[in-house]
């Protein structure tokens, strides 16, 4: 079966919706299901990993292309004879659910947390990481950097450097606020490490600022989560943010 036989099976299984929700019976409308049974939040950076059953991720990117190329229909633009935009709906499918807002569907990368044997109680900081993501606003995409600081004590666990671009990657592969994707970071890092302190920076463009509104091609917006020792340590935050102000050049 080729992707579009896939895209119009699924849209013919939505032909005729009548109970409630206009497409009730597509495998959204079932994974959704379980969500409300569950009284699980489905925001768009929530994850929802746990309510996807095998097989279901190549059934509900078929039904994300058919109601993609409705959308295109609905904006009069003839999907049939544009050789431009006739693969358009499957690549913005895949594109969605495969890479962009992948941290929606996919479980957390695994990560090996190991027990700060060196006791280890200096400030580190990590960074910067490349941040992608979209904005949940309009779609449109967040570039920037992310820097993490870690006040370990010996109790914390330690995980590998790769591990917080790995974390924070699906953190940022969904419809994200920057405000709340600095804290589901944070949160994220605190239940892996379990540090004293912990801070998280985020900086980024957001391009519906530069494509559409106002236009404004020079803002970036900056963000910052402090948690634990970092928020009651005055001199500790300082420091933080001095290495920070040096590493960011
Ligand atoms: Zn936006």
């Amino acid at each position: 079966m080729t992707s579009k036989d896939a895209a119009h099976r699924a849209k013919d299984s939505n032909a005729g919706d009548d109970a409630g929700h206009p497409h009730a019976h597509g495998v959204s409308a079932r994974i959704r299901a379980r969500l409300e049974a569950a009284q699980e939040r489905f925001h768009a950076n929530d994850n929802i990993a746990h309510y996807i059953e095998p097989g279901e991720m190549e059934q509900l990117q078929a039904e994300v292309q058919a109601r993609l190329e409705d959308v295109l229909r609905a904006l009069v633009i003839d999907v049939d004879n544009d050789h431009n935009t006739q693969e358009t709906a499957r690549r913005v499918a895949k594109m969605y659910l495969k890479e962009i807002f992948a941290g929606r569907y996919a479980k957390a990368p695994p990560v090996t947390e190991f027990p700060n044997i060196g006791q280890l109680n200096e400030l580190m900081i990590v960074g910067p990481l490349r941040v992608r993501s979209a904005c949940s606003h309009h779609l449109c995409p967040i570039i920037g950097k992310l820097w993490v600081g870690v006040m370990p004590n010996q109790h914390s666990n330690l995980i590998g450097l790769s591990k917080y671009a790995r974390l924070a990657e699906w953190i940022m592969c969904r419809p994200q606020i920057q405000e709340e994707a600095v804290a589901q970071v944070a949160d994220l890092l605190q239940e892996k490490m379990n540090p004293d302190g912990l801070a998280i920076v985020m900086e980024a463009e957001h391009f519906c600022m530069h494509w559409r509104g106002v236009r404004d091609t020079d803002a970036k917006m900056t963000n910052s989560v402090m948690r634990g020792s970092f928020l009651k340590d005055d001199s500790l935050r300082r420091e933080f943010l001095t290495l920070l102000n040096h590493n960011r050049g």
